[in-house]
């Protein structure tokens, strides 16, 4: 399929999926020119407010090729990813980003991910949600385990 084709799939997703009580957004990945797996907004539909279109279609994937490394794939989402799916879209090493509608667009019609893109750039004593550090001195042990554990998977 060609990149028109593939983004054309994330977009006739993205509208479907509103008759079908979800957000208006959908996503494909492919690798070579293959559809790999596709993916919804079910936020909604499901009560998980982390289904989005792009980790639903990034879970589907990894079960597909069986890794954890979407590396070889690219994405084709039919909004600009949010910052959560922009971080999965990183933790996959998906190699490429397509997207159709921008996030000012997807602001436009009321949902607003801008005020985390907004979040992210201030200091943590700055943000709105507070955060508060505690108990390192035992968590750190789980890492120290880590650190010192021979046959890990590298992720
Ligand atoms: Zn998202």
């Amino acid at each position: 399929m060609t990149n028109d084709q593939l983004m054309r799939e994330a977009i006739r997703l993205s509208r479907e999926n509103i008759a079908n009580g979800g957000g208006p957004f959908g996503a494909v990945i492919a690798r070579d020119g293959e559809i790999i797996a596709t993916g919804v907004n079910r936020v909604t539909a499901e009560n998980d407010p982390t289904a989005h279109a792009e980790v639903s279609a990034i879970r589907r994937a990894a079960q597909v090729l069986g890794t954890f490394n979407l590396s070889g794939c690219e994405i084709f989402t039919s909004c600009e990813p949010c910052p959560m799916c922009l971080g999965a879209i990183y933790w996959a090493h998906i190699d490429k980003v397509y997207y159709a509608n921008t996030k000012d667009d997807a602001k436009a019609i009321g949902f607003d991910d801008s005020f985390i893109y907004d979040e992210l750039a201030l200091p943590r004593d700055g943000r709105k949600l507070p955060a508060e550090a505690m108990m390192r001195n035992e968590a750190i042990k789980a890492f120290e385990e880590w650190a010192a554990k021979e046959d890990k998977t590298e992720y």
